[in-house]
């Protein structure tokens, strides 16, 4: 299978190219040529997740130099729980939330890292990773590459301006995790990252590649919880459920689509977002127009420009296939405030902000089989969950084992020149 560029499809790369390249090289995302067709009766036999995956992704693989690889890549990405729990009648959940950082993300910076790894093998020089991140992913990047071979990652974030545990998350590790904290916004760490890539200092004596949410890496996988999830409701209930998936970025809802494009038994598909609402507007009249992000209690999803998008227009160019395909509704602050202060006696859960939008617009919805996707473990978003419930919310043993473990971080100025000095003091020292 061969990747070809949203912007000009006679751009191709390889799997493994399009993995190490993150953007395509005309600026544009990279998207699988043609979808394959897997009917679900193939994935009815199987119970592992990791085997679903197997089954789901080796057309993907097929031709590519990391074919043979792809059992051990989806034994190492698939070695928590994605539980499937029924709530209600017509109401069940689909937990992304059981892996190291307690956020659906896990899944793709797993597999990222499984298959980087991989292909700098026998390379002189490990391959670096430099990540800029609000919060979220570069917890889960820096969890998925530590103490993987032939990688190196260089987390940047801003300093004071993520939530303690959310700190704690990025500032974990050491060994081949080194954590920077900028003395600025997330903008500035964006920039820092955008200006390393264009330098010949970095360009010279690192080999950089990136892991951020845009690579084709990421999604890919996360398609198998939706084929997993589908192929298991078919079979129990024998009706194609439809899902809720709370979204910024788009990456997940369009792993899902793209699982219902290769012929899974899923019906509607339907975008949560919170007051960042560009999609919901652009459903309604039919013009794109990005806006600039509003800040939310669900803040993963806090997206004015989601980058996905492109790849959702390039699938399907004209307004009207994609108001048949998708529907999106916008949950503002106050309602993700009532959904969670009502989970525990409405539906004996404690949701977290994100997944609260789901749940929202579940209850919008009419009578039919519905999953709604938790993206994330309450106790990850604690300062906004505790305050509203006002309880503590119990913390999952994974995350509790991050949160005891010491912090490494260093503090940079806002300035590539600065993180240059802070890296190559600290190589000397551990080279
Ligand atoms: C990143 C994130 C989202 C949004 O996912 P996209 O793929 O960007 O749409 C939703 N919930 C949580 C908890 C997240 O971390």
């Amino acid at each position: 299978m061969r990747f070809i560029s949203t912007r000009d499809s006679s751009q191709s790369a390889t799997l493994s190219q399009a993995l190490l390249d993150g953007l395509a090289p005309d600026g544009g995302l990279y998207v699988p040529e043609e979808l394959p067709s897997l009917p679900s009766e193939r994935f009815s036999n199987l119970s592992h997740i990791k085997y679903i995956a197997q089954r789901l992704l080796t057309p993907f693989f097929e031709g590519d130099r990391l074919e043979s690889a792809l059992p051990e890549i989806c034994d190492e990405t698939f070695a928590f729980n994605i539980p499937l729990r029924e709530l209600e009648r017509r109401t069940s959940v689909l937990e992304l939330f059981h892996g190291p950082t307690a956020a659906f993300k896990d899944v793709g910076a797993r597999f990222l890292a499984s298959c980087i790894s991989r292909l700098n093998e026998g390379a002189e020089e490990p391959v670096t990773i430099l990540v800029a991140t609000s919060g979220d992913t570069g917890g889960a990047v820096a969890a998925a590459f530590y103490g993987k071979p032939n990688v190196e990652v260089i987390v940047l974030y801003p300093q004071g301006r993520v939530s303690p545990r959310q700190e704690k998350q990025l500032t974990c590790w050491d060994d081949n995790v080194w954590t920077y904290a900028v003395d600025g916004d997330f903008d500035d760490c964006q920039r820092m990252v955008k200006a390393a890539f264009a330098d010949d200092w970095w360009q010279e004596n690192v080999r950089l590649s990136s892991a951020n949410s845009i690579n084709i890496g990421r999604l890919l996988p996360q398609m198998t919880y939706y084929a997993a999830a589908s192929a298991w409701y078919w079979q129990r209930h024998r009706v194609e459920p439809g899902f809720i998936v709370p979204s910024g970025n788009l990456g997940n809802v369009l792993a899902c689509l793209y699982a219902r494009e290769v012929g899974l038994p899923i019906g509607d598909v339907v975008l949560a977002t919170n007051a960042n609402r560009s999609v919901v507007d652009f459903l309604n009249s039919g013009d794109w127009r990005a806006f600039d992000t509003v800040q939310t209690l669900a803040n993963a999803m806090d997206v004015g420009d989601p980058s996905n998008m492109e790849r959702l227009r390039h699938m399907w160019p004209d307004v009207a296939t994609v108001r048949s395909k998708i529907r999106a509704f916008a949950v503002d602050d106050e309602d993700i405030v009532e959904q969670i202060r009502r989970g525990p006696e409405r539906w004996g859960q404690v949701w977290d902000p994100h997944t609260a939008c789901a749940v929202h617009v579940r209850e919008q919805l009419d009578s039919e089989d519905w999953i709604v996707v938790a993206t994330a473990h309450p106790a990850k978003f604690n300062d906004v969950v505790e305050p509203i419930l006002q309880r503590e919310v119990s913390i999952p043993a994974g995350l509790a084992e991050l949160l005891e473990r010491p912090n490494h971080v260093e503090t940079v100025a806002p300035k590539l020149e600065a993180l240059q000095q802070a890296y190559v003091q600290r190589r000397r020292q551990d080279p």
